[in-house]
């Protein structure tokens, strides 16, 4: 889970680092509102997307000639001006893709002097399994093209989890930013602060672009992105409300309301699975059979009948789908159940595509026989191979090359 940067500077500022002053907002009137609380002389007015690079970013409405996401405003009239031209149009940034993304609020700021900006994150290395801290004297630009160019200028620190983060720690990173006197201890509290942080909250990933050195010798956080590690979900259910759904999938919200993992894919075959692997293994036997997987659907290890017809109304809404392949394991959860579930599925939903079912595991016979008395036109199937090619076999029919 993502959440937008005046959301992540008052967490930050939650945990005691150091954010410049702002109120987010959801109209003009807002925005001025909120820079009347500042005391000025300088504000920036920000757009909130799920998506960096917005200082660069345009608004397709304004063209390329047009004003950046993040702007400077000198007076609240200004501040007036930038949301007017901001709110309700659609910023395209390198990491929104060429679609864009609606701004549909804003994050006034205290504007704040700036001597130099560093780059600085903490996120989750896969490879030693431990938190890495990233640092760079390169910030406020892209930290890609750095790592690309001149990947010499990007420092990482890994953290032992069993001493956490040491004093030593903060040196580091304090030498890779050149740091040192009274900016090199400020620099050891901010990154321990951020750490807290992370752990406290269960991020996957803090990233600080710019950390800023202002013009009274303070280090500050200006640009803040953080996302979460959805398997924590539960420890947090306060992050919960920091959720904005106008951010996300609308086919993806669904199936997090059911716990269904779902990927929309450009195929024609929509996959139901239990299992991450075996949902993978599902769409490798689909492309080697000469079709394609409309979908990524795991519906975890417990398929009841709720979770199998939300499922399926999630693979029937998109329109490419032209048949479905059930391919189910019965362990814990008996085949005889999920059969049930699938014929109670297929009926509320009205299916009108082909329906390939396999179901191997405890109780598989019942199962079978429960989908072959349903008299449902279910095809049944033996084995992965077979399903595969029956549901290619009905797809190729209904869809003639
Ligand atoms: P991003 O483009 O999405 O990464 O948005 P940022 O919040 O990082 O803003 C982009 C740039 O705007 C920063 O790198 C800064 O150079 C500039 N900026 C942001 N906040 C301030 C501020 O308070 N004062 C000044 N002078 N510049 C700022
Ligand atoms: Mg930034």
């Amino acid at each position: 889970m993502n959440i937008h940067e005046y959301q992540a500077k008052e967490l930050l500022a939650k945990y005691g680092v150091p954010v410049p002053a702002g109120y987010p907002a959801m109209s003009v009137e807002e925005a001025v509102e909120a820079a009347k609380k500042l005391p000025g002389p300088l504000w920036v007015v920000k757009s909130q997307i799920h998506a960096g690079g917005r200082g660069k970013g345009r608004f397709k409405e304004l063209g390329p000639e047009g004003k950046g996401g993040v702007r400077l405003a000198r007076s609240i009239d200004e501040v007036r001006e930038h949301a007017q031209e901001m709110l309700g149009k659609t910023l395209v940034t390198v990491q929104t893709g060429p679609a864009g993304k609606k701004v549909q609020r804003l994050y006034i700021t205290d504007g704040v002097d700036i001597e130099k900006e560093f780059y600085l994150a903490l996120l989750v290395d896969r490879e030693s399994g431990r938190v890495a801290i990233v640092a760079s004297t390169e910030g406020g630009v892209e930290i890609e093209k750095v790592a690309h160019e001149t990947p010499e200028k990007i420092a990482t620190i890994n953290v032992d989890p069993a001493t956490r983060l040491m004093p030593h720690h903060g040196r580091e990173v304090a030498a890779a930013l050149g740091l040192t006197g009274d900016l090199a201890k400020q620099a050891g509290k901010v990154l321990a602060k951020l750490y807290e942080t992370f752990l406290g909250t269960d991020a996957s990933q803090i990233e600080i672009n710019p950390l800023a050195i202002t013009g009274t010798g303070e280090l500050m956080v200006l640009d803040a992105k953080v996302g979460f590690d959805s398997n924590a979900d539960f420890r947090h259910p306060d992050l919960e409300q920091l959720r904005d759904l106008a951010e996300e999938e609308p086919m993806e919200i669904e199936a997090s309301k059911y716990d269904l993992s779902y990927i929309k894919l450009d195929g024609s075959i929509g996959c139901m699975v239990n299992g991450a692997g075996l949902a993978m293994a599902t769409m490798d036997i689909i492309k080697l059979e000469g079709g394609e997987p409309a979908n990524f659907l795991d519906v975890g290890g417990g398929a009841n009948k709720e979770k199998v017809t939300a499922a399926f109304k999630i693979i029937l809404s998109d329109p490419a789908v032209k048949g479905i392949l059930v391919n189910i394991f019965g362990g814990i959860m008996r085949c005889d159940i999920i059969a049930e579930g699938i014929v109670a599925a297929a009926r509320e939903v009205d299916l009108k595509v082909p329906l390939v079912v396999r179901l191997e595991g405890t109780n598989v016979q019942q199962g079978k026989d429960i989908l072959a008395s349903s008299g449902l036109p279910i095809i049944p199937a033996n084995d992965l191979g077979d399903a595969a090619r029956k549901i290619v076999a009905e797809v190729k029919e209904a869809v003639p090359a």
